[in-house]
């Protein structure tokens, strides 16, 4: 697998689909050594199950724990460090992942209770868990979801769980994002899983979980973090820690030219199990059948136009999505191929969340004196 590329693969069966990114990936030929220390380190944040929108998939931690076994990697292990102020020991438990675990005899380990080292990354001094600095390969499992500082949250801040808790306060106290950046130049992703199936819209604690169906496989932490702001509405150079990884040289911010290696298209229909706070977000909308993803990926680009107090502009005139506009024509905006034959239509099956902003801002533009 090159630096450059993104696999990426839209459903629900989350077992099935973290196969089949491994499988492209050929994860096992990155590793090679069967005798190599394997870490896995999933987002348990705080003490919460999956669907919160929170931590990690104990499905997709099930599936690779599966993977690496049958390929006969033995030393195994899966840590974490949640937030300060929750115990990560509970969050093994909430999670389901202690019992993926159990399953296949992998330890766990809680970084709070781990000795640390003292690393010099570029101008800082942190605080690191030993045992994750001992690893020969880090397969890290973000979740794809909001952050209220930093505004995203993926593969380069989940690696803030291999310090310890004083580390965790002072990286807060520094602003996150220059922090995050030097710590992933001292500890290194081997392999990014990144869990877009229920992530949050704006919180790393979860509470409005938005389903957008997706797991992203890669190599280059930077790259996959663009993805994951490109998904959430934000061009990379918005999100500061990516910027400064980038410069850095952890990786690319370059998500113009990844190699996107979609494995699989998905077509499942949105369910409305949403929360209070999306289901004001989807007040602008009329759906249609419209499929989960192309959905959420509008979702997220309202959640954006909210940030801007600009959503007033769709609350009378809403936006069409869905399969159900097929062939149909109308004065509106549309999202999605599905709507092309609306006056205005964002163009994708699923188009991005930042196409759709673009494309809604130029429409609100195009109705005001002041075109963005
Ligand atoms: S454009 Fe239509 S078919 Fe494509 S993802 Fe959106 S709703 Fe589904």
């Amino acid at each position: 697998m090159e630096k450059q590329d993104l696999i990426v693969t839209y459903g629900t069966d989350a077992a099935a689909m973290t196969r089949q990114v491994l499988d492209k990936a050929d994860l096992a030929s990155m590793i090679s050594d069967g005798n190599a220390k394997i870490g896995i380190k999933p987002n348990l944040v705080v003490a919460k199950p999956h669907n919160s929108g929170a931590t990690t998939s104990p499905v997709m931690v099930e599936a690779v724990l599966r993977y690496l076994r049958e390929h006969g990697f033995k030393q195994l292990l899966i840590l974490e460090g949640s937030w300060v102020g929750d115990s990560t020991k509970k969050a093994f438990s909430v999670s389901g992942i202690e019992e993926a675990a159990e399953k296949y005899g992998v330890p766990l380990l809680d970084t709070k209770d781990d000795a640390y080292c003292r690393v010099q990354a570029g101008p800082m001094e942190m605080e690191i868990s030993k045992t994750a600095l001992d690893l020969d390969f880090i397969i890290n499992m973000p979740v794809l979801k909001g952050h209220c500082q930093t505004k995203i949250t993926g593969a380069l801040k989940n690696l803030k769980g291999c310090m310890s808790d004083r580390e965790k306060r002072h990286f807060h106290l520094l602003g996150l994002h220059r922090p995050i950046a030097y710590l992933n130049t001292v500890l290194k992703s081997g392999f990014i899983l990144m869990d877009g199936l229920c992530g949050d819209l704006d919180f790393e604690e979860g509470g409005n979980p938005v389903p957008m169906n997706r797991i992203i496989g890669g190599v280059d932490p930077v790259l996959v973090d663009s993805y994951v702001a490109e998904a959430m509405g934000y061009s990379p150079e918005e999100i500061e820690y990516i910027k400064i990884a980038h410069e850095l040289g952890v990786g690319s911010c370059d998500i113009i030219h990844a190699n996107r290696i979609v494995l699989h298209h998905d077509h499942v229909l949105v369910r409305p199990l949403y929360s209070r706070k999306v289901q004001l977000l989807s007040q602008a909308i009329v759906e249609k059948e419209a499929c989960s993803a192309c959905y959420a990926n509008l979702i997220q680009a309202l959640a954006r136009l909210q940030d801007k107090h600009l959503l007033v502009h769709f609350k009378q005139q809403p936006i069409f999505i869905g399969q159900g506009f097929k062939g149909k024509t109308g004065d509106g905006v549309g999202c999605g191929a599905c709507t092309q034959g609306f006056r205005c239509s964002v163009p994708g099956c699923p188009p991005a969340a930042t196409t759709i902003l673009h494309v809604l801002l130029q429409e609100i533009g195009r109705k005001s004196a002041f075109p963005f």
